[in-house]
C-alpha cells in the first residue's frame, strides 16, 4: 500500500536519476581561495566572502571577544530584551556607513527582504518586482497577499507600461528589484527605475545583497555606485556576504525603520543573532572603510578571470559584477560541468533551474580579494580542459 509521503521518495528518485539532486557539500576548515570540500582541497569559486572578511583576524577578534564578554546567544526577540547594546551599535554603524537616517539589523537577509515587504504592503496594494527578483523577495511578495506585476527582467519600458496600466488605481505601489543579480551578476538600471518611480509615486526597495562591500566608495552600495542618494526609500543588505559574517540590514528614514520595529515579524517573533554577530559586523565594517585594498584586488581578479574565461570561448553572459556565470543550457550538462571541475580541483557550483529559468543550466563563479594570480591561472587552465572535455568550448 503506497504512503502519504511517497512522493517524496519518488520525487528524489527521479532527480537522482536525472543527475538533478545535489547532495550537501560539506566544508572543513575555513572559507579561503582554497578550500576543503567534501573532504578534498580545491579551488573555491563559489563562495560569497568577497573580501575575506569571514577570516580577516580583527572580525574574528571582535566575535570572540562578545561570546567571552557577553555571550553565546542574545536570549530573545529584539522586541523584548533580544536588543543587545551591539545591535545599537551595528545600526548606527550601518546607517553612518550608508549615510542614512537609520538602520535596522535582522537575523538574516531573507527575513529583512521578507520581513519588510510583509510589513509595507497587503492584500490591497501593489507590487512591481523583476522577473529575477530573489527568492526572499518572491516569498515576501506572496506572503503580502500584494497583487504582484512582474517585469522584464532589469527592462524599464516593461516596468513603465504596467506603471501606466495601473496608474489609476489608488493604494500603496511598491517597487521592489535586486541591485546586483546573484546568477547573472548583471546590475539594474537603478537611476531609470528611479525616475519611473518618482514619477508614478512608487514607494522604491532595493535588495543589495551582492552590493553591500562590492559595489560603491568602501563598500557603500548600489545607491553610491550609482550616485543616487536620498532616491531610494529603503536599501536592504546582507551582512552574511562581502561583510562576512551573518545577518541583513534595512535602512531608510527613523520613521521607516520604527515603523518596521512595529511591524515587522521577525523582529517581533524571532530571537536576535547572538552577540559575536554584531560584534564582528561592526568590525567587518571598520575594515571596509580603513583597508580599500580588499575591494582593489576584488576588482582587479574580477577583470582579469572574466577577460580570460571569455578569451576562452566561454558564454559568461553580461555579468558586471564578481558573480561571472558560465552559461552551458543544459540542466545535467551543467551539473556535469562543476562535477568533472570538482574532480580536476576546483569548485564551482552548478546552478540549474528553479534557481534559474529552464534551459540556462550554468556554473556560477564568484570572484573573490582572496584569490592569487597562481589560484586564477589554475583555475582556468581546468576550466579550458573540462570545457573542451565536455564539447562546452
Ligand atoms: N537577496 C539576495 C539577492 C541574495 O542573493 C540572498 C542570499 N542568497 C539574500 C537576499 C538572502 O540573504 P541571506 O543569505 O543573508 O539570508
Amino acid at each position: 500500500m503506497s504512503k502519504p509521503l511517497d512522493f517524496v521518495t519518488n520525487e528524489l528518485n527521479e532527480a537522482r536519476a536525472k543527475n538533478l539532486f545535489r547532495p550537501l557539500k560539506i566544508v572543513s576548515g575555513m572559507q579561503g581561495a582554497r578550500t576543503v570540500i567534501d573532504g578534498r582541497e580545491v579551488i573555491n569559486l563559489s563562495s560569497n566572502n568577497y573580501l575575506g572578511l569571514t577570516k580577516h583576524p580583527k572580525v574574528i577578534e571582535a566575535a570572540l571577544k562578545a561570546v567571552r564578554e557577553i555571550g553565546a546567544g542574545a536570549g530573545a526577540v529584539r522586541t523584548i530584551i533580544g536588543t543587545l547594546e551591539l545591535h545599537d551599535r551595528l545600526e548606527k554603524k550601518i546607517a553612518q556607513w550608508k549615510n542614512v537616517e537609520a538602520a535596522l539589523v535582522f537575523q538574516s537577509g531573507f527575513c529583512a527582504n521578507q520581513g519588510t515587504i510583509v510589513a509595507l504592503v497587503g492584500r490591497d496594494d501593489l507590487i512591481y518586482s523583476d522577473q529575477l527578483s530573489h527568492a526572499s523577495i518572491i516569498d515576501g511578495c506572496r506572503l503580502s497577499r500584494a497583487k504582484i506585476e512582474v517585469y522584464e527582467h532589469s527592462n524599464v519600458d516593461s516596468l513603465r507600461e504596467l506603471c501606466q496600466r495601473h496608474h489609476d488605481r489608488d493604494c500603496k505601489k511598491l517597487l521592489v528589484t535586486d541591485s546586483v543579480f546573484s546568477m547573472d551578476g548583471d546590475i539594474a538600471p537603478l537611476p531609470a527605475i528611479a525616475e519611473i518611480a518618482a514619477e508614478y509615486g512608487l514607494i522604491t526597495f532595493v535588495d543589495d545583497a551582492h552590493a553591500s562591500g562590492v559595489l560603491g566608495e568602501a563598500g557603500r552600495g548600489s545607491v553610491d555606485h550609482f550616485g543616487l542618494h536620498g532616491k531610494i526609500d529603503m536599501v536592504m543588505g546582507t551582512l552574511s556576504k562581502a561583510i562576512g559574517v551573518m545577518g541583513g540590514y534595512i535602512v531608510g528614514s527613523r520613521d521607516l525603520i520604527d515603523y518596521l520595529i512595529m511591524r515587522s515579524r521577525p523582529m517581533l517573533f524571532s530571537t536576535a543573532t547572538p552577540p559575536a554577530v554584531p560584534a564582528a559586523t561592526i568590525a567587518a565594517i571598520e575594515v571596509m572603510e580603513t583597508e580599500p585594498q580588499h575591494q582593489q584586488r576584488l576588482w582587479s581578479n574580477v577583470e582579469f578571470f572574466r577577460g580570460e574565461l571569455r578569451t576562452l570561448g566561454f558564454d559568461c553572459g553580461n555579468p558586471e559584477t564578481p558573480i561571472t556565470p558560465v552559461i552551458v543550457g543544459d540542466e545535467s550538462l551543467a551539473n556535469t560541468f562543476s562535477d568533472e571541475l570538482y574532480a580536476q580541483g576546483v569548485f564551482a557550483q552548478g546552478i540549474i533551474f528553479p534557481t534559474v529559468p529552464r534551459g540556462t543550466g550554468r556554473v556560477r563563479t564568484i570572484m573573490t580579494s582572496m584569490h592569487s594570480r597562481e589560484d586564477l591561472e589554475q583555475a582556468l587552465e581546468t576550466f579550458a580542459k573540462v570545457g573542451k572535455q565536455l564539447s562546452i568550448i
